[in-house]
C-alpha cells in the first residue's frame, strides 16, 4: 500500500480500517458508513511541494501521486486524465455581474467529463485488487469514463444505465467496449440492480459513493485549480451536485492542500442542484444530514439523482468551507449553456452549466459580491448531450444558396 495513506476512516463511527484495494463501506455502519482516505500529511508535505510541482513535467492528474491512494508502481490507464485547461472568462463574468470568473474545463478529459479522474483511480484499484472486470451504475458519465479507462488498461466493464441516458454517452459506452445494461427505470433502479449484480459476479465496484478511492481522484481538480492560480485560491468554487461525490472531492482537495501547507485558506463551495431534483440542497437548508428521496425531474441528467449516495460527505464539505447551496431551473441551465458558449467558446452539458447558472443566481441574490473571485467547473462537455445543447442553442439561419437572400437575412 502507498506509504502516504494511513487508513480508511468511517465518516459515521470514526473507526479506521486497513486501506485494502477492495474496501468499500464500514462493516459496522453499512451503507451509511462511507470511508474516507486519511493521509500522513507530514510525509506528503515532504514529497509534494510548490517547487517539486513546478519542475514536474507530468501534465496529468498523476502529478499529485503523494496525495493519491494508489501504489505508484501499479500500471495506470495510459489516457491523459486531468491537467485540464483553466481560463479567465471576462465576458462571462461581465454577463453575470462579476469581476473575475475562471472556467475549469474538465470537459477536456479523455472521455469528456470530470468523472475520468475518479474512474482512472478506480481502474488502478481494480488492477491492485486483481480484478479483470469493473462495474458501476451511471447516469452516463461515470459509466463512459469507466469504460474508457478500463479498456485503456485492458479491463472489461459492465455498466448499468437508466433508460434516459443521453445518446452521446451511450455511444461512448458502446464504442469503449462496455457491456451496457440499460435498465427500464430510473438511476436508483439501475443502481440497485448494479449492486446486486456486483455481489453476484464479484466484479470490481466503481460506484462512486461506496468506493472510498474515487473521491480521491475527483479531488485532483482542486489541486489543479490551486496550482493553476499560483496558489492564490479563489473566494468561491461552484460545483453541480448529484450524488455528492464531486463536491465532496473538490472540498477534500482544498482541505488536503491546506493540511500540507500548500495553501493557507480554502474557498467557499457553492453547491448547485436542479430545482426538479434537489434532495441534498433540501437537507442543507434544513441543517440536517438526513435525506428525503425525490423524483428525478431535470434535463440535467448527470445531477438528477433522487437518492444520493454520498450526501453526508457533500454536506460536510460545503459546511466546512463556509459555503452555501442553491437550486436552478432547467431554463436557467439552458441559458447558462448559451451564455457560457457564446462568451467563452466552452461547451458545457446541462449538469455542468448548472454550476454557472448557480453563479449567476448567487450574484443576483447578493450571496456572491461583485469583487469576489470565483471558479466554475465544467464537469462535462456539451457534445455528450446534443439534444439539450440544441435546445439551448436556438435556430440557424435557413436560406437558399443566394447572396441577396443572405443580405436580407443578415440585415
Ligand atoms: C456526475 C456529474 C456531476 C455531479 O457529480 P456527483 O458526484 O454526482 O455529485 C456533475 N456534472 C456532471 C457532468 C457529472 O457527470
Amino acid at each position: 500500500m502507498p506509504g502516504h495513506v494511513v487508513g480508511l476512516r468511517c465518516i459515521s463511527c470514526g473507526h479506521t480500517y486497513e486501506p485494502t484495494p477492495t474496501a468499500l463501506t464500514c462493516p459496522a455502519c453499512g451503507d451509511s458508513g462511507i470511508l474516507d482516505v486519511v493521509y500522513d500529511y507530514d510525509r506528503v508535505r515532504l514529497d509534494l511541494t510548490r517547487d517539486s510541482l513546478a519542475s514536474d513535467r507530468n501534465l496529468s492528474m498523476w502529478r499529485y501521486l503523494p496525495l493519491l491512494p494508489i501504489n505508484p508502481s501499479t500500471p495506470r490507464p495510459n489516457l491523459r486524465v486531468g491537467w485540464t485547461p483553466f481560463y479567465r472568462a471576462d465576458r462571462f463574468a461581465e454577463a453575470i455581474g462579476l469581476e473575475t470568473v475562471y472556467v475549469k474545463d474538465d470537459g477536456q478529459n479523455p472521455t469528456a467529463s470530470l468523472k475520468d479522474r475518479a474512474s482512472a483511480v478506480g481502474v488502478v484499484k481494480a488492477i491492485e485488487a486483481g480484478a479483470t472486470t469493473v462495474a458501476c451504475a451511471s447516469t452516463g458519465n461515470a459509466g463512459s469514463s469507466l469504460a474508457g479507462n478500463a479498456t485503456a488498461a485492458g479491463l472489461r466493464s459492465v455498466i448499468f444505465v437508466p433508460e434516459r441516458a443521453p445518446q452521446g454517452k451511450l455511444a461512448q459506452l458502446l464504442l469503449f467496449g462496455a457491456t451496457v445494461v440499460m435498465v427500464r427505470g430510473n438511476y436508483e433502479d439501475a443502481f440497485r440492480l448494479s449492486a446486486t449484480a456486483i455481489d453476484r459476479w464479484g466484479w470490481y465496484n466503481r460506484n462512486a459513493a461506496l468506493n472510498p478511492y474515487l473521491v480521491e481522484g475527483k479531488k485532483t481538480v482542486s489541486l489543479e485549480i490551486a496550482e493553476q492560480m499560483d496558489w492564490q485560491v479563489p473566494d468561491w468554487v461552484a460545483v453541480s451536485v448529484g450524488d455528492g461525490c464531486t463536491i465532496a472531492g473538490v472540498g477534500k482537495g482544498f482541505a488536503d492542500l491546506q493540511a500540507c501547507g500548500l495553501i493557507d485558506r480554502v474557498p467557499r463551495l457553492l453547491g448547485v442542484q436542479a430545482v426538479g431534483c434537489a434532495p441534498i440542497n433540501r437537507a442543507f437548508k434544513a441543517g440536517t444530514e438526513a435525506l428525503t428521496p425525490e423524483p428525478e425531474n431535470s434535463l440535467a441528467d448527470s445531477i438528477a439523482v433522487g437518492v444520493p449516495r454520498n450526501p453526508v460527505k457533500a454536506l460536510r464539505a460545503v459546511r466546512a468551507s463556509g459555503g452555501d447551496m442553491l437550486t436552478v431551473t432547467d431554463a436557467e441551465i439552458l441559458a447558462a449553456m448559451r451564455t457560457l458558449g457564446t462568451t467563452t467558446g466552452v461547451l458545457a452539458e446541462p449538469a455542468a452549466a448548472a454550476s454557472f447558472a448557480g453563479l449567476a443566481k448567487a450574484r443576483a441574490t447578493g450571496l456572491i459580491r461583485p469583487e469576489e473571485v470565483v471558479v466554475g467547473i465544467v464537469t462535462g462537455n456539451g457534445l455528450k448531450d446534443v439534444a439539450n445543447s440544441l435546445k439551448a442553442a436556438g435556430e440557424p439561419i435557413h436560406i437558399d444558396p443566394d447572396l441577396r437572400a443572405l443580405e436580407r437575412a443578415l440585415a
